[in-house]
């Protein structure tokens, strides 16, 4: 069964009716589209996969810069705006798992980003419909916004990786950017 077109996050079905094939990613038992492109739901073979196709000038080793679009348990999903170093912008999902956003053990992906922000993450495998990054060391958020009213947050010297809302004074976490709050997108 084709269905629409996909986008990125659409709810495909549960691991008990298909395997998560390409160009998808299951948590907590449900699968989602990871790419956009043709759902196939094939329920002979079980396999809910995305026909899609990945810009080819995106490789392993580029350094993107992103926004979150959304977080879930498993995985942050990253829309990439532009390749650090190449001229242009792109529009192209990728996806952090929990296990690739810091060297540390992360619990809760909600605690290290926030929808919206900008973060700069190196692509680390290319599959078939799935750009995978990381923000181990360096890498992290190099913008964020509060969570409560969406003003920038700075970084001030005295809280280590702690957030300051410019506006209404909450404290927030992050995976930061070594040069947090201090990056020029080029
Ligand atoms: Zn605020």
């Amino acid at each position: 069964m084709e269905k629409e077109t996909a986008l990125i996050g659409d709810y495909l079905g549960t691991i008990e009716e298909f395997v998560p094939g390409e160009g998808t990613y299951s948590d907590d038992g449900k699968i989602y589209a990871a790419n956009i492109g043709k759902a196939i739901l094939d329920k002979e073979n079980h396999i809910a996969r995305i026909d899609g196709k990945i810009p080819s000038k995106l490789e392993v080793g580029q350094v993107i810069f992103g926004d979150v679009l959304n977080i879930r348990k498993n995985m942050v999903m990253i829309i990439a705006r532009k390749i650090q170093g190449v001229k242009g912008e792109i529009d192209v999902r990728t996806g952090l798992y929990v296990s690739n956003i810091s060297k540390g053990y992360v619990e809760r992906p909600d605690d290290m980003f926030g929808i919206g922000d900008l973060v700069k993450g190196k692509i680390i495998r290319i599959e078939p419909g799935m750009i995978n990054l990381s923000t181990e060391g360096e890498f992290g958020v190099v913008k964020a916004f509060c969570k409560r009213c969406r003003h920038p947050l700075i970084k001030p010297k005295k809280f280590g990786n702690r957030l300051v809302c410019s506006s209404c004074g909450h404290r927030e976490r992050r995976k930061l950017a070594k040069d947090y709050g201090n990056v020029a997108v080029i």
